[in-house]
């Protein structure tokens, strides 16, 4: 079984979290583990060259977690090799007034990834059914109705072209207290402390029904999610890449078919001064 198939939620089934790990490290060789992972970011780069160059599909990779759980250092080292122009990442952010003037989907939709480009979402749609939930910001007939909604929307995205990986970083509470704590006794990090950190982690254990939720009801067989061991950051970067390695390999993009007889070009070019 692939690292990637491991880590993947069958569909179909209804996710306990408390039966997944935070830290599947035991044992595991890290400095092997660490040159695989730097081949998987060279092999990322190559096969969204290849995406660029099809111009036909596209790769959405959606990043959710609890606080501090790394998800951006975990883009910088998984996408850090990829052509800037192929890749983007959209962070979401708490909705602006604008965006709370329209349904949920309108600020995510202009933003998932056009042909050829693999775009990452840290934090996504998601949250309309995650803090949207925990902290009641609207009414639970409402947010019951997203599910359903999410699945219909990436099944269109599917459809048009888009492969759909969705991946939990599952970090350990414990684990988040200390990475909290870092983020206060640092100075360079103090910057990305916030209080509503503190607020989030006082409903961990609605967080983590909601994400039960979430992943159990939108885990679909064509956009899957993935539950993968968060609190040792060499191992999940190294899943991640593994993940995202393996779809890209999967979808196999293919160079076009080049769009004139390139002997032909070439006398006309020889011809030319
Ligand atoms: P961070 O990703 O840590 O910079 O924080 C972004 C914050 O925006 C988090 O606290 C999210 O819960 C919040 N957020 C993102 N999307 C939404 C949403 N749709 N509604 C409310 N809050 C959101
Ligand atoms: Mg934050």
């Amino acid at each position: 079984m692939s690292i990637a198939t491991r880590y993947r939620v069958k569909p179909g089934t209804s996710v306990d979290l408390s039966q997944w790990k935070t830290d599947d490290a035991e044992g595991v060789d890290r400095d092997e583990v660490e040159a695989k992972t730097e081949a998987n970011t060279i092999a990322i780069s190559e096969l969204q060259h290849r995406l660029y160059a099809e111009h036909k599909r596209s790769l959405l990779v959606v990043l959710q977690a609890m606080d501090a759980a790394g998800k951006d250092s975990t883009i910088r080292r998984v996408f850090g090799r990829v052509n800037p122009q192929g890749v983007q990442v959209k962070p979401f952010k708490r909705p602006t007034e604008d965006e709370l003037a329209h349904d949920f989907l309108w600020r995510v939709h202009q933003h998932t990834p056009r042909r050829g480009h693999i775009a990452v979402f840290n934090r996504s749609h998601y949250e309309d059914v995650l803090v949207v939930r925990v902290s009641n910001l609207v009414p639970e007939e409402r947010w019951k109705k997203r599910f359903g909604v999410i699945n219909g929307f990436e099944q269109g995205l599917i459809n048009g072209g888009t492969e759909i990986v969705k991946i939990y970083l599952h970090l350990g509470k414990d684990r988040q207290r200390e990475k909290l704590s870092e983020r206060l006794t640092d100075p360079t990090k103090n910057w990305k402390f916030e209080a509503g950190d503190l607020a989030t982690r006082e409903h961990w254990e609605d967080y983590m029904e909601a994400y039960e939720d979430a992943i159990t009801k939108c885990n679909t067989d064509d956009a899957p999610w993935h539950i993968v061991p968060t609190d040792r950051k060499w191992y999940r970067v190294h899943v991640i890449s593994e993940i995202i390695r393996e779809t890209l390999e999967r979808m196999n993009p293919r160079f076009p078919e080049p769009k004139l007889d390139p002997v032909s070009a070439m006398k006309l070019l020889e011809q030319m001064r």
